[in-house]
C-alpha cells in the first residue's frame, strides 16, 4: 500500500539566495538604517500565524489522495492580511513565508490597508482534472474558512491558480457563511465582482514606474530599448504596454525559450500567437530564438524579469548591461546580486514597488465589493497609476535621502509604516 509522507521542509538552504534569506537580508539592512528597535524587529520579522493542512481529495479515479498546504499570515498590523495561493510542486514553508513577508512590505509601500499573507498546495495542477482542481480548492477553503474572511484573510490568484479557482474559494466559503461573500477573495470572474483592469493591473504597473524611473535617467521612451523575460500575465501585459508608449521591446521569453529582434518585436503579434499556442512562444516567427541566458545580459536600457524567482544572481550581475531594471516578478533578484547592480550604479526598482500594482487593483476590487459598486475601467487606471506613482516617488525620495538602494528604500519606507502602526497599535 503507498503511504502519504507527512509534509517535511525541504532541508535548509543556507545561502543568501533562500527566498526568506533573501528577503531578511535587505529587512535587516533597512531596519538598521532606520534604527529599528529590538522588539519591533522580533515582531516584524516573525510571521504572525503559519497553519499546515492536510487535505484529503477524491480523485476521478476513486482514490483519495492527501495533499499538503500552507497558509501563511506575516502580519496583519495594517490591516487584514492579503496575499496569493500558489498550486505548485515545489512550493515549500520557507518560500511561503517569504512571499508572505514581502505581501506585508509590497502593501505598505503603496500604502493600502493590508497585512500580508501567502498560500500554496503541492500539486501540480497542470495533471490534475478541473474537477479535481475544484474539490482540492474546496477542501483548502474549507480547512482554512475560519482563517479566511473578507475583514481577516483575503486570498487571490497566485501561480497555477487563476479567476476560476478564485470563483471556488469564494462559493465555498459563501456556502459555510449562508449567503454569498465575494470580499473574501479577489482576481475573481468580472461576473463574480472581479474588477475591470485587474488582469493587466501588474503589468500596468510595470509600465508606470518604468517610466517613471526613465524620466529620473533623463531618458526618453522613445528612445529606450528593452526585454522582457516571461510573457505570461505581468511580462506581456507590460511588454504591451510599454511598446505602446514608444519603447522598443528587442527581446521576450517564456519557459519555451528566448527570442530576439534587433528591429524591435511586434508584440501585439507575439501576444496573438501565444494565445493561439497553449501560452507559449515556440514556433513565433516575429523574432530569432536567442540562448535564454543571453536575453538578461543583452545590449538594452531596461531588462524587465516577469517570470521566477532568482533569475539575477551574482553569477550574472556583472555582465547586465541594461542601465534600469523594473522587476515584474517576485524575488528575481537574489540578494547576493545587489551589491553588484548597486556598485555598477544600476537603477533598480523592485519587486514590492515595481510589481504592487497588481494587489493595488485587488484592493479595488475588495473596495468595489464592500461597495457593491462597479467602478469603469478609467477610474481603475487613473487611480491606480496615482498609487504607482505616488509610490514611486515616496520611495525614490527615500532612497535620495538615505543615500541608499530603491530596493533597501522600498523595505525603509514599508518598515516604517509598519512598525509605527506597530507602536501605536501595540502588543500584549
Ligand atoms: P504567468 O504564469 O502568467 O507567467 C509566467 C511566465 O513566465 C510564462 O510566460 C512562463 O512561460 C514564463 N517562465 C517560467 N519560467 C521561466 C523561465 N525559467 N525563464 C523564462 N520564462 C519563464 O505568471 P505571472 O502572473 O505573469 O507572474 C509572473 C511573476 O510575477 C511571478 O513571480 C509572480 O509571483 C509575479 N507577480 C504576479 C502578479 C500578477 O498579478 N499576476 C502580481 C505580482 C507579482
Amino acid at each position: 500500500m503507498a503511504r502519504a509522507a507527512a509534509y517535511k521542509e525541504p532541508a535548509p538552504i543556507h545561502d543568501r539566495d533562500n527566498p526568506f534569506e533573501s528577503m531578511m537580508a535587505r529587512f535587516d539592512r533597512a531596519a538598521d538604517v532606520l534604527g529599528l528597535d529590538e522588539e519591533t524587529y522580533n515582531v516584524l520579522k516573525s510571521p504572525a500565524r503559519q497553519v499546515l493542512v492536510s487535505l484529503p481529495v477524491t480523485m476521478d479515479n476513486g482514490k483519495v489522495r492527501v495533499f499538503e498546504g500552507f497558509r501563511v499570515i506575516h502580519s496583519t498590523i495594517l490591516g487584514p492580511s492579503k496575499g496569493g495561493i500558489r498550486y505548485d510542486n515545489g512550493v515549500f514553508l520557507d518560500e511561503v513565508k517569504a512571499l508572505a513577508a514581502w505581501m506585508t512590505w509590497k502593501c505598505a509601500v503603496v500604502d493600502i490597508p493590508y497585512g500580508g499573507a501567502k498560500g500554496g498546495i503541492i500539486c501540480d495542477p497542470t495533471q490534475l482534472s478541473d474537477g479535481e482542481k475544484e474539490r482540492l480548492t474546496r477542501a483548502y477553503t474549507a480547512s482554512l474558512v475560519d482563517i479566511f474572511g473578507e475583514d481577516q484573510d483575503i486570498p487571490a490568484p497566485d501561480m497555477g491558480t487563476g479567476p476560476r479557482e478564485m470563483a471556488w474559494l469564494m462559493d465555498e466559503y459563501s456556502k459555510t457563511r449562508g449567503k454569498t461573500i465575494n470580499a473574501v477573495v479577489t482576481g475573481k470572474p468580472l461576473v463574480l465582482g472581479g474588477s475591470l483592469g485587474r488582469t493587466e493591473a501588474t503589468g500596468r504597473g510595470v509600465m508606470v514606474t518604468t517610466l517613471a524611473a526613465l524620466a529620473k535617467l533623463g531618458m526618453k521612451p522613445e528612445e529606450t530599448s528593452c526585454v522582457v523575460q516571461g510573457f505570461g500575465n505581468v511580462g506581456s501585459w507590460a511588454a504591451r504596454l510599454l511598446a505602446e508608449r514608444g519603447v522598443k521591446v528587442k527581446g521576450v521569453s517564456d519557459i519555451s525559450g528566448a527570442y530576439w529582434n534587433e528591429a524591435g518585436i511586434d508584440i501585439e503579434a507575439a501576444i496573438r500567437f501565444k494565445d493561439a499556442n497553449a501560452g507559449r512562444l515556440n514556433g513565433f516567427t516575429g523574432a530569432t530564438p536567442m540562448n535564454p541566458d543571453d536575453l538578461l545580459t543583452s545590449a538594452v536600457d531596461v531588462l524587465v524579469p516577469a517570470a521566477v524567482e532568482n533569475v539575477i544572481t551574482d553569477q550574472n550581475a556583472d555582465r547586465i548591461q541594461a542601465k534600469l531594471i523594473v522587476e515584474g516578478a517576485n524575488g528575481p533578484t537574489a540578494a547576493s546580486a545587489d551589491d553588484i547592480l548597486n556598485s555598477k550604479g544600476l537603477l533598480v526598482v523592485p519587486d514590492i514597488l515595481a510589481n504592487a500594482g497588481g494587489v493595488t487593483v485587488s484592493y479595488f476590487e475588495w473596495v468595489q465589493n464592500r461597495m457593491g459598486f462597479k467602478w469603469d475601467l478609467e477610474t481603475v487606471n487613473q487611480r491606480a497609476d496615482h498609487i504607482m506613482t505616488e509610490a514611486f516617488n515616496k520611495v525614490y525620495a527615500t532612497s535620495q535621502r538615505h543615500n541608499e538602494s530603491m530596493r533597501i528604500a522600498a523595505y525603509i519606507v514599508a518598515i516604517d509604516k509598519v512598525a509605527t502602526t506597530y507602536r501605536f497599535r501595540g502588543g500584549f
